[in-house]
């Protein structure tokens, strides 16, 4: 996590790396901070909380004349949110900014202490500025100082790094944590993300494990950690800056719900050729889907719940057996993975350390990688056998929505794909099949136009601490993912379950403060389904149903129904999530809180 941006270059840029600051905040918001040259020494400037608090102590540096600087907003790890852990952290020749975690920091400290080191904060990064210090000061070398330090530094990193001697230039170093150089003309950047410098230049270039980049106004170049010069071509960002501005909405999470149905089609049509669902052959074969004999997904979060709804899928259109590993729990335990196997790795950012290092451990095993990824040239998708970019574009708000669609649509494409080269499902039925999917974006817009029912709906439910999601298979998934919406942007409590499990226990929690909200989308489900949800109601729970037009009718006795258009069960998924997230959405914003950056939260989540 951490926001991490830097400037050199024509432009006076105090304003603008503030400005870039807020591009960044969703990857984390407990304080920020800007270092930058002015009047031959570095300033620095920092705050505690959110990126106003620096904003008003800025207000009176915003037009200084500097042309080279660093920004930061942070996640906390080591220390808690406060002024003085806010990055950057200075030395005397050296000031940097970090994302990641120094893992030997007590030992590096303990060095540091003995050289006559004083520190000023708890975090681990500051061990790193006072370690380049002390080797630019044994060398008198800013790139042979951070190389020196960089050898002894052990755990996961992006820096950006500046030294007072040297104005002009930035240093920046990737090891784990994700890190771009955005080139411009007689200006050149480095960002955590895309939005940072979209405004100014869409070339960039990838910084991967291993790399440092000297960055100068009008030159950029790269060397590894024993200096060996490296040569990469740049990339061009393919969306505008508008796609990371909130375009007239409240909260990107609301702008990035309504961009759904554009998000489908941008995913799925380049997928479909002549009616039939068919990948590239160089982003996934054919092949690799037939041989398939047993999967893992791996995942964290709603992306894990993507992997839910992937399992489902397959497993009933391909009879191939699912395992869906949380990515944290697999790197646990020893892998029981052979390179028979076949390993789905799910992430929005490509970014997910978890996800990461389990990729890295099923892939020692000899398993195939097939990644589902948003960020093009990210570290998942560069560790992968294979890759479907979802084209989502940027996604801002902490809360995933447009993503996850995207990755639950890509994943009923490959489990429709699947069947087929299995020979499970016949040309004509792929065909069926491929037609009902395209008819998604319409589906899912009709449901977006109906935010007022489901905000008529989020008033009635806001008043409640604790809720339950019930559901079966298909929508036991589904509700994994509509009670994370609910509990990380309301700080309401709830629960998904297993509508069969409930009364093995849990039931005991039913009363009538605690509502349940029961998805009924699927066909040969929904009879079962009716008795789990006449069960809360006998415990005098307000019940709310959302279901498939058919479950209607037996559903008269809820408090509150959502009736979703008609879509064939293995799509109702696409359906039910939307009002899930819009009235998460509603109750969060009922309750004053603060959807796009909710409390502990960052996105792109690049710690363990
Ligand atoms: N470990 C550093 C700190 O706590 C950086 C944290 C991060 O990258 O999220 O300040």
């Amino acid at each position: 996590m951490c926001g991490i941006v830097g400037y050199v270059g024509r432009r006076s840029c105090a304003g603008l790396l503030v400005d870039a600051l807020k591009t960044l905040e969703y990857r984390g918001y407990d304080s920020a901070g800007v270092a930058f040259f002015h009047d031959g020494i570095i300033e620095t400037v920092k705050a505690a909380g959110r990126i106003q608090n620096l904003e008003s102590k800025m207000e009176s540096r915003i037009d200084v004349e500097t042309h080279c600087g660093i920004g930061h907003t942070r996640w906390a790890t080591h220390g808690g949110p406060t002024d003085e852990n806010a990055h950057p952290h200075s030395s005397e020749h050296i000031s940097l900014l970090h994302n990641g975690i120094i893992e030997n920091y007590q030992e590096l400290k303990a060095f540091l202490i003995e050289k006559g080191y004083t520190f000023l904060s708890q975090t681990d990064t500051e061990t790193a500025a006072h370690l380049m210090d002390y080797y630019y000061k044994e060398t008198g070398d800013f790139l042979e100082a951070v190389i020196r330090a960089l050898h002894e530094i052990r755990g996961t990193y992006a820096f950006g790094i500046i030294c007072k001697d040297e104005p002009g230039k930035i240093i920046c170093v990737r090891q784990e944590n994700p890190l771009l150089l955005g080139l411009g003309e007689g200006e050149n950047f480095m960002a955590s993300d895309i939005p940072a410098f979209i405004k100014y230049t869409k070339k960039y270039l990838v910084m991967e494990p291993g790399e440092i980049a000297i960055l100068e106004a009008d030159r950029v170049s790269l060397v590894d950690f024993d200096k060996n010069p490296i040569e990469k071509e740049p990339l061009v960002v393919t969306w505008d800056y508008e796609a990371a501005e909130k375009g007239g909405y409240p909260h990107f999470m609301l702008k990035e719900i309504h961009e759904t149905p554009s998000c489908l089609r941008a995913t799925m049509s380049p997928r479909v050729q002549d009616g039939l669902v068919r990948f590239d052959e160089k982003e996934l074969p054919d092949h690799l889907l037939r041989d398939a004999r047993s999967i893992t997904i791996l995942a964290c979060g709603s992306a894990m719940h993507a992997g839910m709804v992937t399992k489902y899928g397959i497993e009933k259109l391909c009879r191939v057996k699912v395992d869906v590993e949380v990515a944290s729990e697999f790197r646990g335990r020893p892998p029981l993975l052979t390179k028979d196997d076949l390993v789905i790795v799910i992430s929005q950012s490509g970014e997910t350390l978890d996800t990461l290092a389990a990729l890295k451990m099923a892939r020692a095993c000899g398993a195939k990688i097939l990644s589902i990824v948003n960020v093009v040239g990210s570290s998942i998708a560069r560790e992968s056998d294979y890759v479907v970019y979802t084209w989502t574009g940027p996604e801002i708000a902490v809360a995933t929505t447009k993503a996850y669609s995207a990755q639950i649509a890509i994943s009923y494409m490959i489990a429709a794909r699947m069947a087929f080269v299995k020979g499970l499902m016949s040309e004509e039925a792929l065909r069926d099949f491929t037609a009902e999917l395209m008819m998604l974006p319409e589906l899912v817009a009709s449901l977006v136009e109906r935010e007022s029912e489901f905000r008529a709906l989020a008033e009635q439910y806001c008043k409640y601490e604790d809720l339950f999601f019930l559901g079966r298979c298909l929508d036991y998934a589904a509700s994994l993912e509509g009670s994370l919406k609910l509990k990380e942007i309301s700080y309401i409590h709830s629960e998904a379950y297993a509508a069969g499990e409930l009364k093995h226990g849990t039931i005991s929690l039913i009363t009538d403060d605690v509502p349940v909200i029961g998805l009924v989308t699927q066909t040969p489900l929904m009879e079962k389904m009716v008795s789990n949800l006449r069960e809360v109601t006998a415990r005098n729970a307000r019940v709310m149903a959302i279901c498939a037009p058919q479950a209607k009718d037996l559903l008269e006795f809820v408090d509150d129904l959502v009736v979703l258009p008609a879509a064939r069960d293995e799509l109702m998924p696409s359906l039910s999530v939307i009002p899930l997230q819009l009235i998460s959405y509603h109750i969060a914003a009922l309750r004053g809180c603060d959807i796009d950056k909710p409390r502990n939260l960052a996105k792109s989540v690049t710690v363990e």
